[in-house]
């Protein structure tokens, strides 16, 4: 295609989702013409999925709010951001004074971890909130797998497959040909996956379903959803029991490995194939690849955390890799080095306080908080629930619980009933129709850009910045302004007379301040107006990223380091800085366990397994059980409302399996009822071999047409929202996060489709 002159280039990496992509865009008259791959990128190298060329038509959604909204006799009216915090001081803040902090709930979503802003002013919101009623989309996500890692290693750390240098990946619960991977940052994941087969290594993928990753892997085995646990823990055993395990690369850093061979010696193949409904010898089979393979990885992704026994799955991942010899090597599981850094690069290197939860309880079930927040399994519960402690008012960051969090209706209507509602947030969509004011960010390329948290989980390390590829518009707010002048409102300051700035030296100078404290830091005892007189005239949340960045493992150190990393430095390298291939032997220095080993089976898995063991009795007869699948031109519901990401066939169907759909008289393209404990659809059947027989799959963020919702295509687009039958009851008791995959449902033809 060629450009007309006139045309200016911007480079940019991608915000939707956990790959990272570097982007090319060509911009004539501030329009977005074309996006493609950055083929400079010192990551992704050019590669770019359906998704990443429409941030034009993100930036241009005529649904996207461009001022706040208000809502007044019921519907919402644009105002000026004055008049927006007003509406909030004199409709939030009574409800506070009446009835205390705890009165409020906030909720984080999926989004703002792509987004520098609410990673890194997040924390302050909720400070100046002050509640003890937290949520986020973690506890519908990833939570096991940060809870089994930072009980093993002592912070969230979480080892990712080396997949470029890998002999041999076993995926469990992931199909990164339509997701590009999460907690695992590698963009074309696809293409590293056939480079592992191109070396003459071998992939192999466990789902339920022929996912498009299933069907391009060397083997697929089709497991039962739900018990990743126990075809983990006969892998374990059969590592043990024939003599194939072998730790001894890091065997001198761990507690509790004698502990294993008991901890799986009732988890034989043979007792848990009719389980897994998987036949004993592959899983022999299976465990004897893994060992024999000259390196190899074990890698589990949202399959394995969203799952009855989904922590259990997840601290079974690493165990595997670690009796496997794959633990922190080449070409196995290996953490990476963040250049912003990570709770396993700041202190003492080697040991800290280790990780704990279940400080605080939640106020009507008891559910445990981790990480600082409760499961978003008791947020209804927490708003209905008369009493002392009663949530009264919500405020959300980036986030759509209505539609991505169980019993949807149950959520829809707590929500309705709350006293008042604040959402940042572009849209209108199932939750934010029900806030009384909302307060819209900048769109993407109006925001700067580095991956805080997803370069923790890269596989390789590297470091990538993008500026704004267009301004603010008059008048519009930076995503950092809002959520600093909502902070200030909060904790009781006029919110129309923040000084931004002011703010932020304060965050600079108290992270300068920790820095300079900690021995260990680049910057360790140095004087904090030195450290800030040499700061770049960066503004807001990039003022903060600079601090991170030179105080960071590859930093400047304020002049110590001269060739270091610097936020200057990224700008002048818009395709990102390569800082190399994972490491291997990180583990001791990087672990925070008090011991300062790796906690091998730490209290918590240890009192969870008699669950696990319980199980190996249970009858596993459902006669069908749910499991979600996503598409590459998907990202759970924030990319529906894209015309040219929605077109073609209808994607939101019940994939059954044709013994099933014969059995219940089900035909190709009819209308399936499906009904679980708490809710049912009506979705189109989708008859495929290509799934389990006794397994039914829907696709998670459709059903966008709810009465007020004002997302012009995604209302349109003919799907149902698979929340309205997962159930809030239905959770992974360690963690508390939502079992989205094996939740039991009957499936009938609708009524007017049975046949006569
Ligand atoms: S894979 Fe993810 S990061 Fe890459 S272009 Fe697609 S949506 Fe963007």
């Amino acid at each position: 295609m060629q450009l007309d002159p006139g045309t200016r280039t911007a480079h940019r990496t991608c915000p939707l989702c956990e790959a990272g992509c570097g982007l090319e865009l060509s911009i004539k008259d501030e329009k977005v013409v074309r996006i493609r791959g950055d083929k400079d990128d010192v990551f992704s190298r050019g590669f770019v999925c359906p998704k990443g060329t429409t941030l034009g038509h993100l930036h241009d959604d005529p649904d996207w709010l461009r001022q706040p909204h208000v809502k007044r006799d019921g519907t919402f009216v644009p105002v000026d951001w004055d008049e927006a915090f007003a509406v909030i001081e004199a409709g939030l803040m009574p409800v506070l004074e009446e009835h205390g902090r705890d009165a409020a709930a906030i909720y984080l979503g999926n989004p703002g971890a792509h987004s520098i802003a609410p990673m890194i002013y997040n924390r302050g919101l909720i400070k100046a909130l002050g509640t003890r009623n937290r949520f986020s989309a973690s506890t519908v996500d990833q939570r096991p797998k940060e809870i089994s890692s930072a009980l093993m290693f002592g912070s969230v750390t979480v080892p990712v497959p080396d997949l470029d240098r890998t002999d041999h990946l076993l995926m469990l619960g992931a199909n990164p040909y339509a997701s590009n991977g999460s907690l695992c940052t590698a963009p074309d994941f696809p293409g590293r996956l056939e480079a592992i087969q191109a070396r003459g290594g071998k992939v192999v993928c466990v789902d339920p379903r022929v996912s498009e990753t299933a069907a391009k892997a060397d083997q697929h085995v089709a497991i039962r959803p739900g018990t990743d646990a126990h075809l983990l823990a006969a892998i374990a055993h059969v590592l043990l029991e024939e003599g194939l395990a072998d730790p001894s690369n890091v065997a001198e850093h761990c507690a509790g490995l004698d502990d294993l061979p008991e901890t799986f010696a009732s988890y034989s193949p043979d007792a848990v194939a009719p389980i897994c409904g998987i036949p004993a010898d592959d899983i022999r089979e299976l465990a004897r690849e893994l060992a024999a393979a000259p390196t190899a990885a074990v890698y589990g992704r949202i399959g394995t955390c969203t799952q009855e026994f989904g922590t259990l799955a997840s601290w079974l991942v690493d165990i595997v890799n670690l009796l496997s010899g794959n633990l922190d090597r080449i070409g196995g599981a290996m953490f990476a080095k963040g250049a912003t850094g990570q709770p396993s690069t700041k202190g003492t290197p080697g040991s800290g306080r280790g990780f704990a939860m279940g400080r605080a309880v939640s106020r009507v079930s008891g559910s445990p908080e981790s990480l600082g927040e409760f499961s978003v399994s008791v947020m209804a519960e927490e708003m209905e629930t008369t009493g002392e402690g009663q949530v009264r008012a919500l405020v959300t960051v980036a986030g759509n619980p209505v539609s991505s969090t169980p019993n949807s209706a149950r959520l829809d209507a707590a929500i309705a009933d709350l006293e008042f509602v604040v959402c940042i947030d572009p849209y209108i969509n199932e939750t934010t129709r029900h806030a009384d004011v909302i307060l819209p960010p900048p769109t993407p390329l109006q925001k700067s850009h580095y991956d805080l948290a997803l370069l923790n989980f890269a596989v390789r390390n590297v470091a990538n910045y993008s500026e704004p590829v267009f301004p603010l518009d008059e008048g519009q707010l930076s995503e950092g302004e809002i959520m600093l002048r909502l902070t200030a409102l909060l904790s009781g300051e006029s919110f129309d007379h923040v000084d931004t700035a002011a703010l932020d030296e304060l965050g600079t100078h108290a992270m300068l301040a920790s820095a300079a404290k900690d021995p260990n830091s680049n910057v360790a005892g140095r004087d904090i107006d030195e450290l800030t007189a040499q700061m770049s005239d960066h503004e807001g949340p990039d003022r903060l990223l600079d601090v991170m960045l030179r105080t960071g493992p590859y930093g400047d150190g304020f002049g110590a380091n001269p060739d270091g990393l610097t936020l200057d430095k990224l700008i002048a390298n818009p395709h990102g800085i390569d800082l190399g291939a994972l490491e291997e032997g990180r583990v001791p220095a990087n672990l925070r366990t008090p011991s300062g080993k790796i906690e091998v089976l730490p209290d918590p898995i240890r009192a969870d397994l008699p669950r696990l063991a319980a199980s190996l009795e249970r009858a596993w007869d459902d006669d069908f059980v749910l499991v979600g699948r996503r598409h590459v031109r998907s990202n759970n519901s924030w990319m529906h409302n894209i015309r040219v990401l929605t077109k073609g066939r209808n994607r939101c169907t019940l994939q059954i399996h044709p013994d099933d759909a014969k059995r219940i008289g089900l035909v190709e393209g009819g209308a399936a009822e499906v009904t679980s404990r708490v809710g049912t659809v009506r979705v189109d059947a989708e008859i495929t071999d290509g799934i389990r027989p006794g397994v039914v799959s829907i696709p998670h963020g459709f059903g966008q047409d709810m009465p007020g919702v004002q997302l012009s295509v995604a209302t349109a687009y003919k799907g149902v929202n698979t929340n309205v039958l997962t159930d809030e009851t239905f959770v992974d008791a360690l963690s508390g996060n939502i079992a989205l995959n094996g939740v039991p449902v009957s499936v009938t033809p609708a009524p007017s489709e049975v046949a006569v």
